[in-house]
């Protein structure tokens, strides 16, 4: 069977080979615990794990002491709202409605546990924050601001610098997921001024189960590690680090950091022309989220008059992913499609599309030529139906 054409690099990239070959000894040849000090083995993978701590910090301008390792975003959204919350001064956190699960959830958990105030900051139809309404937000006293650096479904970008200025007027700490950001378009948490940056390994093209917590030069003396036993990472996250996977995190965020400038501009030039393909060739496309400033490799549009799941099943030659999220069996729109003020129907008849460093322009033209030609055989096939009835 042939498989798909990849364009849902969103959910997940592909282990890069450099990356691959880079972690391979890691695994049997050099399989110490760079907790062990007293011998060789321990000596070299702490020597890789340095190597690697240099590299992710590297790629966001960080100082290496300011690199936590952890298993992936989730884990270091976790680590940055919990633990900052724990001792907070302020029970009370600013986030946004289209923010991602990994941090929702930990806000609704401080919320709920912790007896917080969290703010949910409304965006306009076209995904951005209105900036008067985050520091309206922050006239009352807030510990945690946490506002992604690109949004993992519609590619829209915040203006962190402003709101770093913001949050900075204000006396809040802010946290920033950059897990679809980091390596995509440049970061420099100095330049921006962000306490907290989470990175995931497998966003990046690098493994899964890796990632990585940027936390300012002095603020972990305030935070809480949710993960006890050990002390490593300086006591912010205790257990054995997976060394192969964080050698590939490195090695990743190396390659990132040299490419993706390049890849960059050829991802939208192809982004773009599978936009004017769609818009040429079909009515009633609408772009969900700002065009621009927006990811390089992202495009998310909805098709009128078409019923998304059904499109999802006619496009098999193509992999990508629907407004719905389909974590139940009665699948819901997107959170993020309807805090744009989406209706459910359309929210649910939109496509994800995620570029990546495999795509190709041929792949592009062969993914615009399947998704024009089944949204004409769904609407004509619905405009027959409704000729019936
Ligand atoms: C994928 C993703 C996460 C979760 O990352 P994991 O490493 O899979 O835990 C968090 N936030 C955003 C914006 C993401 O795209």
């Amino acid at each position: 069977m042939k498989r798909p054409i990849y364009l849902d690099h969103h959910a997940t990239t592909p282990v890069d080979p450099r990356v691959l070959e880079a972690m391979l000894p890691w695994f049997s040849e050099s399989f110490g615990n760079p907790a062990s000090r007293n011998h060789a083995w321990g000596w070299e993978a702490r020597d890789a794990v340095d190597k690697a701590r240099r590299q992710t910090a590297a790629l966001i301008g960080a100082n290496p002491r300011e690199i936590v390792f952890t298993s992936g975003a989730t884990e270091s959204n976790n680590l940055a709202i919990k633990g900052l919350g724990w001792h907070a001064r302020h029970n009370r956190m600013v986030t946004c409605q289209t923010e991602h699960k990994a941090v929702l959830d930990p806000a609704e958990w401080l919320e709920e546990e912790l007896g917080f105030e969290v703010e949910r900051l409304h965006v306009d139809p076209d995904g951005t924050i209105a900036l008067d309404e985050l520091e309206e937000a922050l006239q009352q006293p807030s510990e945690i601001v946490s506002l992604m650096a690109a949004n993992n479904e519609i590619g829209t970008l915040h203006p962190l610098d402003e709101i770093s200025r913001i949050c900075r007027r204000h006396g809040a700490h802010l946290h920033v997921d950059a897990a679809q950001a980091a390596g995509r378009i440049p970061l420099d948490v100095k330049a921006l001024d962000i306490d907290l940056l989470s990175i995931s390994g497998h966003k990046l093209y690098g493994p899964k189960g890796v990632g990585a917590l940027y936390v300012r030069a002095g603020l972990r003396e305030k935070m809480e590690a949710q993960m006890h036993g050990g002390g490593h990472e300086r006591g912010l996250r205790s257990g054995t680090l997976n060394v192969p996977g964080v050698v590939g995190l490195g090695a990743a965020c190396e390659i990132a950091a040299a490419e993706s400038d390049a890849e960059a501009e050829r991802l939208s030039a192809l982004r773009d022309r599978l936009l004017e393909r769609l818009t040429a060739e079909l009515d009633g496309v609408h772009v969900n989220g700002l065009l621009a400033p927006r990811l390089p490799n992202n495009l998310n549009v909805s098709f009128e008059g078409v019923d998304g799941e059904t499109l999802l099943g006619k496009l098999d030659g193509v992999a990508v992913s629907s407004g719905s999220a389909c974590t139940t069996a009665d699948p819901q729109p997107s959170h993020v499609l309807r805090a744009l003020g989406l209706s459910d129907k359309l929210a649910q008849a939109s496509l994800r599309f995620g570029l990546g460093r495999s795509t190709t322009a041929e792949e592009i033209e062969q993914a615009a030529d399947q998704v024009i030609a089944a949204v004409r055989r769904l609407r004509a096939l619905s405009a027959v139906g409704s000729a019936r009835t």
